[in-house]
């Protein structure tokens, strides 16, 4: 059985107080909370082994150079890649896509090339592809979303052409929490010889991913939804993309010679990490990745779910809310509207008893226009919340309801 409570002692911020009130967390899919493993190791980094990595000989130095490297191989172990360089750390899953829409725009686009999103993507996979589109004369093609929040798969058919020259594609959505048909979505586009970019973002705090099997050519995640610290991301890569595209940022560390006449580039994972990297956020994705290791991460992943059919129900029963994005998979996310009652009015209420959510358009403002709100209210969990926690958000929301009618 899982031991949710065992598991929550683990996260010290999961015993605060918000207005007297227990903190009721439900805002992970916004940024997660983090085991005091975590904290620890990134205060004992600061703390006793600070240094900067790759250009000393020193012992602190080497230490952090090696604690560094170390995590590119657990990090590629965890995600199943091939090779520990196919790994680049990034700030998160913005600058990941930021650095492949750059490099794409920079090598392979041309004018009347296609780039291929869908209609419920994070503002961080729209923007960087328009500037790729500005900057080289590509379109930007959208597939389409169905009613109840998932992908229209018969138009995805219809979208991909010749003329595609990339699918970027988000796993979970983090505003519906539909989770969509990886492995068929790259299977299709692979028959074309198209890769795909698979946002991960919102897929790893969920559930253990298999690069490998998905045979995805890109894979970014967070770090900071995923248990770790702000700062620190992933961009995995295909080795023979990855040496296909040119650095992003350039400058110390990713070089192999400079001189006036010009620069020579370090191979990967090192070209494409630019000056003095996150060391402490890295360090301290090391340690959740050694977290999740710990907990039985298949038995958290149906746990969660259960909070999930709970929460659904509990909201279905109430009256003139209603549940946006009602896909037959879907992730730990809720997102709903209520009649009469802006999102932040609900937000703010709900706050006044100690639950956290977020409202707003969740950086994803054309679903919101697709669906025709301006904004919803979000409750999304994590393996750490428990029943107590579902059963106040739905009762919060019943007294929310009689309180304004
Ligand atoms: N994509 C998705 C699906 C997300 O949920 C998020 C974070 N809300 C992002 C991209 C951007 O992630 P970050 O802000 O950590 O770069």
């Amino acid at each position: 059985m899982f031991d949710v409570q065992s598991i929550r002692s683990d996260f010290p911020i999961l015993s605060t107080s918000i207005n007297g009130l227990p903190l009721a967390y439900l805002d992970n899919a916004a940024t997660s909370q983090k085991p005091k493993s975590v904290i620890d190791a990134v205060s004992n980094y600061y703390q006793s082994e600070n240094a900067n990595i790759h250009r000393a000989v020193f012992k602190l130095s080497e230490a952090a150079t090696a604690r560094y490297e170390a995590t590119r191989a657990s990090v590629a172990q965890f995600i199943s890649a091939q090779r520990t360089e196919e790994i680049i750390f990034t700030k998160g899953v913005t600058e990941s896509i930021n650095l492949i829409a750059h490099g794409f725009a920079q090598a392979i686009l041309k004018p009347g090339d296609e780039i291929l999103i869908s209609g419920m993507e994070h503002h961080a996979n729209i923007v960087p592809w328009q500037i790729a589109c500005e900057r080289t004369g590509s379109v930007l093609k959208v597939i389409p979303v169905l009613d109840d929040g998932s992908l229209d798969m018969e138009a995805y058919e219809s979208l991909l052409s010749e003329k595609t020259k990339i699918v970027s594609i988000v796993h979970i959505s983090n505003s519906l929490g539909t989770i969509n048909p990886l492995s068929e979505l790259i299977d299709r586009a692979h028959t074309q010889g198209v890769p795909v970019l698979v946002d991960a973002a919102q897929s790893l705090p969920h559930a253990p991913i298999d690069v490998s099997a998905l045979d995805c050519d890109f894979f970014v995640f967070s770090g900071h939804k995923l248990f770790a610290p702000t700062g620190v991301g992933v961009l995995y890569g295909k080795e023979a993309w990855l040496e296909r595209l040119p650095p992003y940022q350039s400058g110390g560390d990713m070089i192999e010679k400079v001189d006036f006449q010009g620069t020579t580039f370090k191979g990967i994972p090192g070209k494409f990490e630019a000056g003095t990297p996150n060391i402490a956020g890295v360090i301290g994705l090391s340690e959740a990745i050694r977290y999740l290791g710990r907990i039985d991460f298949s038995e958290a992943s149906v746990y969660e779910n259960s909070l999930l059919t709970r929460a659904t129900e509990a909201l279905n029963s109430i009256e003139g809310l209603r549940i946006i994005g009602t896909a037959s998979n879907k992730a730990s996310i809720l997102s709903f509207v209520c009649e009469g009652l802006h999102a932040h009015d609900i937000g703010t209420f709900l706050d006044a008893g100690g639950i956290a959510v977020r409202t707003g358009h969740h950086c994803t403002m054309p679903l919101m226009k697709r669906f025709g709100l301006a904004a919803t209210t979000r409750a999304s969990f994590a393996f750490y919340n428990t029943v107590e926690e579902v059963d106040r958000l739905a009762d919060s929301l019943r007294k929310m309801k009689s309180f304004f009618q």
